[in-house]
């Protein structure tokens, strides 16, 4: 044995025992610890990561802007619903700190990984750094749109980086979402991609006016990209009318999709070759508990991806309809004996989306809006100006408690919406922000939060309240 390896083998188990005494002492504080022992073994042996991944037969890495946990969520629902074994950062702690945290809690007290295959949740920033290591069979990219700016500079940066990262990964096959031309840059030039995509027009009357289009240009020339439709965003049929970069027809075809309220579709798997769409031996029928149009596309990515690692079709249409919701993903709670619903924001396509889910949904609503400005919700919230909260301001809309650090702005956000003063209540506080909004007289009530508030609202909904999903994902730990 050489020094070296036996130098390596030693920062190895010096870091694997030092994250897991990590996860052991965040356990007994009742801390979440998704991140924690990933940073301490990681401040031991930065190569952590390239000794733990060999364990995993098969590798999944889901990366993009919105959408990322629902999939990942979602494939790893899929493979334990066929008896596959499987780990993966299911809370949302995606960056290296937390897919190290996942695996060496997957590892026995010898450092045995216990589950075959790991599905990965990777945030846009951090490709480089985690891809490398864990060698994916399967990349799901779910689309690009301007998230944190304090993180993530800009959406270019953000694909070189995923295109740069994996022109060291030759083997590994791309799943993209054919309808995002951002996406689709991702793969150009390889020959191992799949694509997912929905068909047709959406019928959504909103959505022309105040849309926000980010992404419409051609990668390759730079020209205003052509679109036949949208559905929502830049996502949409689009093609080049200077050169021939134009939407990829999708192997994985969403049809005739019902979002009226649980989410219904039929998906086709196209054969390229022929063009044909005609529903034939394997040709899904999928019913889910999710709500929201942009939930399609992650249903779709998650079952296209599941198929690509072999799951039977029969497991993805059996199974669907049982899957609930993750925390704060639309999750449905009973809070002062109404319907409570709570929904994670970030980013404006992501506050648009939920607010087209909610508004169709009858009776008087109460929000609650809680915005942090912490790490881990992105410091710069100016994000709140580009998202659609003009919406809101209708008279189904009773009253708007705003909370969180920067309850300050989104009140300002909120009258500049056209909100008047009276339906506007300012309280930073959480427990006494929730107070409140239980005197309100709504018949719904809708909790719409940033990253680091939305846990603790889930938390004192679940003692005050209760959570009604029907199956709750038993991949997500207890949030206690
Ligand atoms: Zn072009």
């Amino acid at each position: 044995m050489n020094k070296n390896s036996i130098n390596k083998g030693f920062r190895f188990w010096l870091a694997f025992y030092a994250g897991r005494l990590t996860a052991f002492i965040c356990r007994l504080f009742r801390l979440s610890g998704t991140s924690l022992p990933g940073a301490v073994a990681l401040r031991i042996c930065p190569q952590l990561l390239f000794y733990l991944a060999p364990a995993y037969e098969k590798v999944i890495a889901v990366t993009g802007t919105n959408g990322k946990t629902t999939t990942t969520n979602l494939i790893s629902y899929f493979l334990r619903q066929a008896g596959v074994p499987v780990i993966g950062n299911g809370e949302g702690a995606n960056m290296i700190n937390g897919v190290v945290t996942a695996l060496i809690k997957d590892c026995n007290f010898f450092g045995a990984a216990q589950s075959r295959t790991a599905v990965l949740e990777v945030d846009e920033g951090s490709v480089g750094k985690i891809l490398p290591a864990v060698k994916p069979d399967l990349i799901v990219v779910t689309n690009y749109f301007r998230d944190q700016l304090d993180r993530y500079s800009e959406l270019d940066h953000i694909i070189a980086l995923l295109r740069k990262t994996i022109d060291h990964l030759p083997e590994t096959e791309l799943l993209l979402n054919a309808d995002d031309p951002l996406a689709v840059a991702v793969g150009r030039g390889r020959t191992a991609v799949r694509y997912y995509g929905v068909a047709g027009e959406r019928d959504c009357k909103e959505l022309e006016e105040n849309e926000i289009r980010e992404g419409g240009f051609c990668p390759d020339c730079g020209e205003l990209l052509t679109y036949d439709y949208y559905q929502y965003c830049q996502l949409g049929d689009y093609r080049c009318t200077k050169c021939s970069f134009k939407r990829p027809e999708p192997d994985f075809l969403a049809l005739d999709v019902d979002d009226s309220d649980l989410l219904h579709f039929s998906l086709y798997l196209q054969n390229k070759n022929t063009g044909e769409q005609e529903p034939q031996k394997g040709n899904l029928d999928l019913h889910s508990q999710l709500r929201g149009f942009y939930n399609v596309y992650n249903i779709l990515a998650a079952s296209a991806a599941a198929m690509l690692i072999g799951v039977p079709q029969q497991i993805i249409e059996r199974s669907l309809p049982d899957y609930s919701t993750a925390t704060g993903r639309l999750e449905q709670f009973i809070y002062q004996g109404r319907p409570c619903t709570l929904g994670l924001i970030k980013n404006p396509i992501g506050v648009n989306e939920v607010i087209k889910t909610i508004l169709p949904q009858e009776g008087k609503k109460a929000f609650l809006i809680a915005i942090n400005d912490l790490a881990g919700d992105g410091k710069d919230v100016s994000w709140l100006w580009d998202a659609d909260f003009e919406k809101l301001d209708q008279s189904m809309v009773s009253k708007v408690v705003c909370s969180g650090r920067r309850a300050a702005e989104i009140a300002v956000r909120l009258k500049y919406a056209g909100f008047t003063a009276s339906k506007i209540v300012l309280e930073p506080g959480c427990r006494e922000s929730l107070d409140v909004l239980g005197l309100q007289k709504a018949d719904q009530y809708y909790i719409l939060a940033s990253y680091t508030s939305l846990f603790n609202y889930a938390k004192l909904l679940r003692k005050r309240g209760k959570a009604v999903a029907k199956n709750a994902d038993q991949s997500l730990p207890s949030l206690s």
